[in-house]
């Protein structure tokens, strides 16, 4: 058995596992009635610990069905942005001072609360983003897992600080040079400070796990947070403010962690180019993650970024694969949550003396996914998050059929509900053609084959991106080979239940390459909370 001492939250495994899972379905279909009584609603902002509202609203409507409205919520703007940095520097002297035991004590009752209202939450995530139950329960365990992994990591690291010596010597000499022996001790303290205001800039598809990932970490290491929900194209603003208000229950003071929700050319802007925010967690897209620090540092500006960026992720399938492994992990990873995970596969390379056999198992698979409303318990796949989602979609089957087929899928889907429903599509289209090298961020997985292993490494890492990456291989060799070449930082070898997705906290760490990240750090990762400190050696000599 491999060591692993995490102990997860696992909520669907825990009830399944126990012979109770019509016990789960219950909590979560009554969770998801009753949430309804929040819909609709006007709902403010918080900036130190105070309601804020502004001129205008956003209105959030659910994917599932755009007759639904979820809440109007406020559309704050860059002075709203500066109020909230205001009131996070003036938390941020008290919280800092704080002995990190404590900072490790709050976010492990936040843990508690949010565990204590996991099936609410994980409704709202459903109606908000199109989640089916069975994601967004696995969503609001992963960000319950990322604050005891981190509470955990800051208390066995002592948070990160360390003591040194020097002893005296009984030789003194006349100058001073690079080793030169002194004849007083030198005590030295190796500090771990944190580095003020941290703007978090979260994206749609995990606004419940990365959102509190990201504020866990600046949190907990003495940062103050001004968090920025995705409100534009795709909103997750009521699983914003559940965060807010989770961790307030929890006991994080005032102005330590702020809502402002807004528009990120706006609200999130300013985060960037303000003076007074020290750094910047942010996951999303390539485009707007290294438009941000180019943005930034042209201006001069001192900040520090922890990036989580797109993927292309590709799957190997060998010709000695397991066949059914590899078909059942690709299908999950290409249209599970309609391949808008970071995560998703979205390429296959396939051996030639496999492929067709591959393909045809593949489709059946495709085939039997059902799609829908994503509250019912059967449906596998739910709505894009939105029109322009779907847009995507369109427009690259379109080019999938004059450049190349499409061999699966390719439609929307009438399900009778006002969302945006599309079929899982399998595309075969030349290496060279942009689908092939563009994150689309909707179900559609391109297949092609190969003759050689090392021209299908070749393949799959000429992408920009370098997040996750899959190989279904029995064969040592080419296990061997994989590990070596492939440039992703989170890579899976014959896993049948999602060859490139659903990475574990305190399992795995999550981390990408290349335009993937910058920073090489993974979340849920034993380095992922010294990214939110600066080190300062502090040398004393009596
Ligand atoms: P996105 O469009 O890049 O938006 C992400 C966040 O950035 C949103 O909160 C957005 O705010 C904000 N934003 C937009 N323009 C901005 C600007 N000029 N300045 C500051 N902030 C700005 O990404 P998304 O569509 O929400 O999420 C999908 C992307 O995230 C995909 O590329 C996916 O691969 C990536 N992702 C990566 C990981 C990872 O761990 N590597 C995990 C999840 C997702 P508004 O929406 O309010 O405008």
């Amino acid at each position: 058995m491999p060591k692993r001492s995490f102990p997860n939250e696992s909520t669907y495994k825990r009830f399944v596992e126990s012979g109770r899972e019509s016990e789960f379905d219950r909590l979560f279909d009554e969770a998801a009635e009753s949430v309804k009584a929040q819909f609709g609603k006007k709902y403010p902002m918080y900036i130190d610990g105070k309601e804020v509202l502004s001129s205008t609203t956003i209105t959030e409507r659910s994917p599932i069905d755009n007759g639904m409205v979820i809440g109007h919520f406020q559309k704050g703007t860059r002075e709203h942005a500066r109020q909230a940095i205001k009131a996070a520097n003036n938390a941020f002297e008290t919280w800092k001072n704080r002995n990190y035991k404590e900072r490790v004590a709050l976010f492990r009752n936040a843990a508690e609360v949010f565990s204590k209202n996991k099936f609410p939450l994980a409704a709202i995530l459903s109606y908000e983003n199109g989640k089916t139950r069975y994601e967004s329960i696995g969503e609001v365990d992963e960000a319950i897992d990322f604050m005891r992994y981190y509470a955990n990591e800051l208390e066995a690291n002592k948070g990160y600080s360390r003591k040194t010596s020097k002893e005296e010597s009984k030789t003194k000499v006349a100058a001073g040079f690079q080793g030169a022996p002194s004849t007083k001790p030198e005590k030295v303290d190796i500090r771990m400070e944190p580095f003020g205001v941290f703007g978090i800039i979260a994206p749609f598809n995990f606004p419940v796990s990365i959102s509190t990932g990201m504020s866990t970490g600046a949190m907990i290491t003495g940062n103050t947070v001004v968090f920025k929900p995705s409100s534009s194209d795709s909103m997750t603003l009521l699983t914003g403010l559940k965060i807010y208000e989770y961790l307030k229950e929890a006991g994080i003071p005032d102005g330590v962690f702020n809502y402002v929700s807004g528009p990120g050319a706006e609200v999130g802007d300013e985060l960037v180019v303000n003076p007074d925010v020290a750094g910047i967690a942010f996951t999303g897209s390539r485009t707007v993650g290294t438009g941000m620090i180019t943005k930034a540092y042209g201006l001069g500006l001192q900040k520090t970024f922890i990036v989580e960026m797109g993927g292309k992720n590709p799957a190997i399938v060998s010709r000695y694969a397991t066949l059914d492994d590899a078909v059942s992990g690709v299908a999950s990873a290409a249209f599970g949550f309609d391949g808008q995970k970071c995560s998703a596969c979205s390429r296959v390379y396939v051996h030639e003396s496999i492929k067709e056999q591959f393909v045809s198992n593949l489709i059946e698979k495709a085939r039997s996914f059902k799609i829908g409303n994503p509250l019912e318990k059967e449906i596998y796949m739910g709505p894009l998050i939105s029109e322009n989602a779907q847009k995507v979609y369109s427009n690259a089957v379109e080019k999938a059929k004059s450049s190349g087929r499409v061999l699966y899928g390719g439609n929307i889907v009438n399900t009778g509900l006002n969302g945006y429903y599309v079929e899982p599509t399998i595309i075969e289209v030349n290496h060279d053609n942009e689908l092939v090298h563009n994150e689309l961020f909707v179900p559609i997985l391109t297949i092609e084959g190969y003759k050689d292993f090392d021209e299908a490494i070749k393949l799959a890492n000429d992408v920009p991106y370098g997040l996750t990456a899959a190989l279904y291989s029995k064969k040592n060799k080419e296990v061997k080979e994989f590990i070596g070449k492939i440039q992703a930082g989170t890579i899976y070898i014959n896993r049948y239940t999602s060859a490139t997705t659903g990475a574990i906290v305190g399992l795995h760490t999550f981390v990408g390459w290349k335009g993937s990240s910058i920073n090489g750090k993974g979340s849920g990762s034993r380095f992922y909370l010294q990214q939110f400190l600066r080190e300062q050696s502090v040398s004393i000599t009596k």
